[in-house]
């Protein structure tokens, strides 16, 4: 494929980069390898647009994967981090701000009892996982493909062969020994957990999920799943743990669990939270809670948990993060999602828009995607050619056909036109692939 503009200063970054850092990203899906061309560098960012080292702006649906919910350098969220830089970075300590933002966390989500901070979503699953494991004295997770966790050994697999086979490792470097307590099932496929719990039950020490999952494109869980799940492990002696790192404080206010009521043991969190600083989170029942040291037995720390500086960014955009708001991210995110389709249709372009509370993406596929496999049957040439003419046009989609579109408070409706007037452009694109 070849593309109709440059990005000559991207370019020259991407030629240093590549010499001194592998692939020359810090995070794979960064390097463009899903669409091809070359990566944006960005050099700066002001509510829904991005700049980037060749001076260009573009709409931005990635909002940095997710924590930028009120748009890029909000006044407030500048400030409060400004403040507290003021007071000195790190202190290894502990600060009143980590008390200020757990109690907002409990205070928002009823299933939270206690909460440890750490400093990114995989920190918080692996916690969480070392966690279910030390509360039950059991060894094996649960986990569904296609959905994502942070690359955390254990869940860095793929599924075996079968119904509720043993997991293998899904990239070197993982062991057949780190993944042989991880059972893989298909998402959204209740009869493959009751399987599993059949043959594994009295051995499964949790089952993780993406409350609803992101990481494949948006996929919900079916009606009744996540509850299913969450009742076969408390018959079974198991944990039930929501991965809400991509959905807390963005599906709604209270995340997915703002919209299903499923009640987890635990719950992991992360993006939102951080303000757009490394702070994460995982937390729940107070009797599992209690067996993390220095109150129980099971380990784990962190030197830069509870950063002051990234906790004081996340509770001034949690603070921020009323009903108000989840109602305009609403009608934005509905919006654009169906500028998209409408084009996509105008276009003959098969495809799906699925949401997640305020969280959507759109397959290049005809027919409903409830699990990975489905995703994976999506037209991605299709959805290069699109991504491309969506960012000629200056809109930057997520680089890669698997992931959500995410929208912000600052996308108004001069950044939604400046997407629908790129959009059927792509559209035609697309349908010429
Ligand atoms: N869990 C989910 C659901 C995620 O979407 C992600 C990241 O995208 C993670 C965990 C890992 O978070 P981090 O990238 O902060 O390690």
């Amino acid at each position: 494929m070849t593309y109709d503009y440059d990005a000559p200063e991207s370019q020259k970054l991407f030629d240093r980069a590549q010499q001194v850092t592998p692939g020359g990203v810090n995070s794979p899906v960064r390097a463009f390898r899903g669409v091809g061309g070359t990566p944006r560098f960005m050099a700066s960012a002001k509510g829904a647009y991005l700049t980037d080292a060749d001076g260009r702006e573009y709409v931005d649906l990635v909002c940095s994967w997710g924590p930028m919910i009120l748009g890029h350098a909000h006044p407030a969220v500048l400030e409060a981090a400004s403040a507290a830089l003021a007071h000195g970075t790190s202190f290894g300590t502990p600060t009143e701000g980590e008390v200020a933002l757990a109690e907002e966390i409990v205070a928002r989500i009823a299933p939270v009892d206690q909460v440890r901070l750490v400093s990114s979503g995989t920190e918080a699953t692996m916690s969480a996982i070392r966690l279910a494991r030390g509360f039950t004295g059991r060894s094996k997770v649960v986990k569904f493909a296609g959905c994502y966790h942070g690359h955390v050994d254990a869940l860095l697999a793929a599924a075996g062969s079968g119904v509720a086979t043993l997991a293998l490792p899904d990239t070197p470097g993982v062991t057949g020994t780190q993944t042989g307590d991880t059972i893989v099932l298909r998402y959204n496929d209740l009869d493959a957990v009751r399987a599993a719990f059949a043959e594994h039950g009295d051995a499964i020490a949790c089952v993780i999920t993406e409350a609803a999952a992101g990481n494949m494109g948006v996929v919900p869980p079916q009606p009744g799943f996540n509850e299913a799940v969450r009742d076969l492990c408390h018959v079974n002696g198991a944990l039930y743990i929501s991965d809400e790192v991509m959905t807390g404080f963005r599906a709604s206010r209270t995340g997915w669990f703002g919209i299903d009521s499923v009640v987890p043991d635990l719950m992991t969190f992360g993006k939102v939270m951080g303000g757009g600083f490394p702070a994460a989170a995982f937390g729940g029942r107070a009797d599992v809670m209690a067996q993390l040291a220095p109150a129980g037995p099971v380990y784990q720390a962190g030197t830069l948990s509870g950063n002051p500086v990234a906790t004081a960014a996340g509770l001034a955009t949690l603070r921020l993060c009323t009903s108000d708001l989840y109602e305009r991210l609403d009608e934005t995110a509905r919006t654009v999602a169906a500028l998209a389709s409408e084009a996509l249709a105008k276009a003959g372009v098969a495809h799906q828009v699925q949401f997640a509370g305020t969280m959507f993406s759109v397959f290049f596929t005809p027919a409903p995607v409830n699990d990975y496999d489905a995703a994976k049957r999506q037209n991605t040439a299709q959805f290069k050619a699109f991504f491309h003419a969506m960012l000629a046009q200056g809109v930057y989609l997520p680089p890669s056909a698997f992931e959500a579109w995410f929208v912000s408070d600052a996308h108004d409706a001069a950044a939604v036109d400046r997407i629908a007037a790129a959009l059927p452009a792509a559209a035609r694109a697309a349908a010429a692939v």
